[in-house]
């Protein structure tokens, strides 16, 4: 058992600390979108049991009257602890504070959104499954789709294989970034919550999805980077689709009509990446999440 003595030690300790980190955001000399992703990434930390009105109260120009206000707008109760916020009240108050606060330090690293498109049979797949091997940490989402598991397809890990119905109600609840239907059969479509749950907490995301949801994203999140992989040439992107003999004739004929048309859409992308080599083209695209200006590769 703590003596009552310690446990008002540390109580008073914590007080302190929590009083350090409202003066610093008070000065300046902290940023208040840091102190808030700390908050969300470590449930234990200082940062994370500040009061929501505290941390609001502590920044300039707020005082408890806009606090008040701010946190009807934002659906948050007044004595919420910063650590203790929903996934919905992460998202409304990270894009709050992106929205309206100038950032005392440019340098805090910002997670990045990284939209993956290009052809079918582009080796999308391939590259994706490289950047998960060479990078770990980097985030991936999993989006639902309609179409029925391939063998070695794990549900939750390469997509969420959801019934017509259950597609339905996620798009009704407006539970998806953006949705569609590709090459004319199955709907797919990305989750958002996890989405901007992990570009709040300032890590990078990578979205493989197909071009009229690249657009999608674009429209709804424009500081997206859309990627477009290229295959090295049009006859290696037929050679590898009709090699993968993953799908039927009719399929294959299908799913290459699509791939002419997405083609033409390579220019509304920011980059574009060959792939010809699956290594690099995984380290060029990883390379964008720390980048500060998107340019052309070719
Ligand atoms: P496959 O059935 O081969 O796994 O995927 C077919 C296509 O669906 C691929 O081009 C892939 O990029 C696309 N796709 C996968 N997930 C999503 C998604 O969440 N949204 C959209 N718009 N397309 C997706």
């Amino acid at each position: 058992m703590i003596d009552p003595t310690q446990a008002g030690a540390i109580a008073v300790r914590r007080r302190q600390e929590r009083a350090a980190v409202k003066k610093a955001i008070a000065s300046g000399e902290r940023d208040a979108l840091e102190v808030a992703r700390i908050a969300w990434d470590q449930d234990d930390s200082i940062e994370a049991s500040l009061r929501v009105t505290e941390f609001l109260t502590s920044m300039r120009g707020i005082g408890p009257d806009r606090s008040t206000a701010i946190m009807d707008k934002l659906g948050i109760s007044p004595r919420k602890r910063l650590g203790a916020l929903g996934t919905r009240q992460i998202e409304s108050l990270g894009e709050w504070l992106r929205s309206t606060t100038p950032r005392n330090s440019p340098d805090i690293p910002t997670g990045r959104l990284i939209v993956l498109a290009g052809p079918t049979a582009v080796g999308k797949g391939t590259v994706v499954a490289r950047i998960r091997e060479l990078f770990p940490e980097v985030h991936f989402s999993v989006s639902a789709t309609t179409r029925a598991p391939r063998p070695g397809e794990v549900d939750g890990v390469h997509y969420f294989f959801v019934s017509s119905d259950e597609f339905d109600s996620m798009v009704e609840r407006g539970d998806m970034l953006e949705w569609a239907l590709v090459h004319g059969l199955n709907r797919y479509g990305t989750p958002r919550g996890p989405i901007v749950e992990a570009l709040t907490r300032g890590h990078s995301v990578i979205l493989e999805i197909d071009i009229q949801g690249a657009r999608l994203v674009k429209k709804a999140m424009p500081e997206a980077v859309l990627v477009f992989l290229l295959p090295p040439s049009w006859d290696e992107l037929v050679r590898r689709l009709r090699g993968r003999g993953t799908e039927s004739a009719e399929e294959q004929e299908r799913r290459l009509q699509t791939a002419q048309v997405e083609f033409e859409a390579q220019d509304e992308f920011d980059v574009a990446i060959v792939n010809d080599n699956v290594d690099e083209a995984a380290a060029a695209v990883v390379h964008l999440m720390t980048e500060h200006q998107t340019k052309r590769r070719g």
